[in-house]
Formats: structure tokens, sequence, C-alpha cells
């Protein structure tokens, strides 16, 4: 009798747990404005509740083996699973910065610097000569131009590149003492207290390193590694403007993001300066490091299958910034995550949405010594200069890309732990969220954060 009592408490706190998180995930739905997952989650949470009241009711036969099912799935998705180990991916040559496709973009049809970059790379030429056919990015003409939002989007451009004159300078004559261990603390918080969401320090290597200069005066320079350490730091992309994606607010957030990144990387290397240290900020449009790479290294996250850095809390709805430096620093673990990759290996999301197939299918398969996924870059880009803004579809539709707030912290925690939680993840963002969710119109800024 004693048992039965307890196990119809059991069922009872089942019923209401279920019910309590059923209306946290409406709410958590209402605000994010997804009114798809706020009638599935709602419809399922209400029917799930109904169903262990009324198990409670038939008695031990059906109770005990659901609160053992139930016991037995919250294990299977919670404990931590042994994950399959990748070997940590180190590149085996570098990239000439000559060979990005933001370089060969800025590439002036009759110039000597066309004639005798394409007559080396003969490959390129027709595709390059798909974007170069196009309106372009920010231009009139391209399909989702907008003649207020875009000078919105060029303002911060130019605002990053009014930075460019502070990212490098002379150390202060006098070297000012200081502890590793402290200053690498007093780093980190002062980096978020500038607003980064992340500040992360690796050695520098020369892979992460371009090889040449390639948007960037004297034009094929070769680039010598100067400094030991590197300070990555993220800033989030607001998920209010890329749900917008990829119509002109996704450029707008991405240019802001791009200043408030260089911002805070101006300011750490001008800091680093004072303290009489040699420092260099790597922002938009004057990288000298590949900046993903060092940000996986300095613990920030991993590369996904969009090869962009997915991070903890936020996946891939981040933009980056560098700081090189020789002030001594205290390193962080590199941010090899497993988990990413598997996860990635089920989902494909990006893939099937990316309007220009630029995204590959499939496992990833090694590419200059790392095993990974290559996009197409000349695709993604000559869809940009049709459309005018940079896209971002897939950052947007990323499951790993959600509000960093409870619900979706709790989803990511059991992906981090369990290959079932992963699959079970990759299934329920479909079904909640839809496999191509339609991009949300734009009708102003009002209400917006961030
Ligand atoms: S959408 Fe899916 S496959 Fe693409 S990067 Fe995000 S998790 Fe990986
Ligand atoms: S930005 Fe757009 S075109 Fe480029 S890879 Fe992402 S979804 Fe595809």
């Amino acid at each position: 009798m004693a048992f039965e009592s307890c196990l119809f408490c059991l069922m009872f706190l089942l019923a209401a747990g279920t019910l309590t998180g059923t209306l946290y995930a409406m709410w958590v739905s209402f605000h994010e404005q997804e009114i798809r997952a706020i009638w599935r989650v709602g419809c399922a949470g209400v029917l799930l509740t109904l169903f262990f009241v009324a198990a409670a009711k038939t008695g031990l036969w059906l109770s005990l083996p659901l609160v053992v099912l139930t016991f037995c799935t919250g294990m299977i998705l919670w404990l931590p699973w042994r994950q399959r180990k990748e070997t940590p991916s180190i590149p085996v040559r570098c990239i000439d910065e000559r060979d990005t496709i933001f370089s060969r973009s800025h590439l002036e049809p009759g110039s000597e610097r066309f004639d005798s970059y394409y007559a080396a790379n003969p490959e390129k030429r027709s595709l390059d000569d798909g974007f170069r056919a196009k309106p372009g990015l920010l231009k009139p003409g391209s399909r989702y131009f907008d003649p207020h939002l875009f000078a919105a989007a060029e303002a911060s451009f130019s605002a990053v590149a009014a930075l460019h004159s502070l990212a490098e300078g002379t150390p202060h004559s006098q070297q000012k003492s200081t502890d590793a261990l402290q200053i690498t603390a007093l780093i980190k918080q002062w980096g978020l207290k500038l607003g980064a969401r992340g500040v992360g320090i690796t050695g520098l290597q020369d892979y992460h390193l371009y090889t040449h200069l390639g948007r960037n005066e004297p034009y094929g320079q070769e680039i010598v590694r100067e400094h030991e350490y590197a300070i990555a730091v993220t800033v989030e992309m607001s998920r209010q403007m890329l749900d917008h994606a990829p119509y002109a607010p996704a450029v707008m957030e991405s240019a802001q993001q791009y200043f408030n990144a260089g911002a805070i990387a101006v300011q750490l290397a001008l800091f680093i300066r004072n303290l009489g240290y040699p420092a260099r900020a790597h922002i938009d449009g004057n990288y000298q490091v590949i900046c993903p790479l060092v940000a996986r290294d300095a613990g920030l996250g991993e590369i996904g299958r969009m090869g962009l850095l997915m991070t903890p809390g936020l996946g891939p709805r981040v933009r980056l910034a560098v700081v090189t430096t020789n002030l001594p620093l205290i390193c962080d673990a590199p941010g090899f995550d497993d988990t990413v990759l598997d996860f990635c290996r089920r989902c494909e999301k990006c893939a099937t949405v990316c309007p220009s197939q630029a995204i590959p299918y499939g496992d990833c398969s090694e590419k200059n010594g790392v095993r990974r996924w290559q996009i197409d870059s000349e695709a993604c880009y000559t869809y940009w200069c049709s459309i005018g803004t940079d896209c971002g579809r897939c950052v947007r539709i990323c499951p790993y890309a959600h509000a960093d707030n409870g619900l979706h912290n709790l989803v990511r925690a059991g992906v981090r732990r369990s290959p079932v939680a992963r699959a079970l993840a990759v299934w329920g963002d479909d079904w909640l969220y839809g496999k191509n969710p339609k991009p949300r119109p734009f009708s102003g800024l009002r209400g917006y954060q961030g």
C-alpha cells in the first residue's frame, strides 16, 4: 500500500513537472515569437501530462513501467557517454590570403594585379567572373537592396575601417612588470566588460597566420609570425536581427558586430601597448590570422559543417576578432569538441537551407591535413553579390544558434553528454521550428535589443 502511494506521488510529480516544463517552454517560445513551437510543445506537453495522470489512476500495472521508462530515458539523455575521439586537426599547409574570396573580390579588372593573379590561377577566373557579373554586396540592383538599411550597414563597415589605423602601434617605451596569471585574468575580465561574450588565449602558431597579405597593402607581402600569443574575442549577433536573414537586417547585424568585435580588439591592443608590449588587433578587413582557427585553439568552440566557429552558448551566432601580442599570458585548453562534429554529422540543416548549395552534405573529409567540411566559398559569395547582403541563412537556422536561455541551454547540456540526446535534438529542432523556416519579414527595429 505504501509502495502504491509512493508510486502515485511519483506519477503526480511527473505530471506536474511535465506541465511546468511545458508552460516554461511555451513562455520561452512566445518570447522568441516561434508560433509553431508554442503550439507543438503545448499540445505535446498537455497530452503527456494527461497521459501521466490517467496512468496514475489505472494503478500499478501501468504506473510502474512508466516511472521506470521515464527514469531510464532521463538517464540515457543526461548521463555522459564516452565520446568518439577525433584527432585534433592541425592544418599542414598555411593559407595565402590572396586566394580568399574577399581578396579576389577586390581585384580590379584590367589592373596588373588582376592579370597576374589570374595568370597564376587560371582555374579561378571563370568562378570569379560569376560573382563579378552580379550587382555586388550592398549595391543597388541587388535583390534585397534597401537604400536606408544598406546605408546603415555601409556606415558600420566604414566605422570598422576607421579602426584599422589603431590596430597597430608602438608600445609604450617603459615596460610595466606584469604577472601572467593576473594580467590574463584582467584582460579576460576587461574584454567581457567591453562587451565580448567570450575571451580565450592560445599560443600563436604558424598555421594561424595567412602566408601573404591579400586585402591590405603591401599586397603579397609575406606575413611573418612576430608574436607569441593570440587573444580571441567573440561577440554575439542578435537573434532578432538574424531572424530576418537573408534580408538587409542580417548584413546590418554582421557589420555592427564586426565593429563591436573590432572595437574591443583595438582597445585590448592599445591597453597592452600601454603596458609596453607589442600588440596587433586583427579585425574585419585587416586580418593576418584565420580567426576561427585561433578561437578554436583558444578554447572558444569547435568548427562545424558551415566552416564557422561553433561556440557553446551561441553556436555560430558570433563575430570574431583577435589580438596578437608578446605580453606573457596563460593559454586556455583548445576547444576540440567531438560532440559538435557528431551533431553536425547528423544535422545537415544548414546544407538543406543554403540557397546556393554551398554547404556540403555527408561526413567531413581530410583537406590540408584536417578533417573538416569545406564550403563552396565561390557559390556562397556569388549569392551574396546577387542579393546584396551576406545572407546568414545557415547561421540563423543552426540548432546551436538558439537564444542563450535556460530551455536551450538544457538541450545544449544534453547534446554535449549523450548521442541519443543529439539524435533527438536534431529531430526535435526540425519538428518544433521546421526544416527550412521562412525568414521573418522586416517591419522596423522597434523593441530590438542588443
Ligand atoms: S546547422 Fe546543423 S550541420 Fe549546420 S553547423 Fe549547425 S549543427 Fe552543424
Ligand atoms: S551565408 Fe547563405 S549562401 Fe553562404 S553558406 Fe550560409 S546559407 Fe549558404
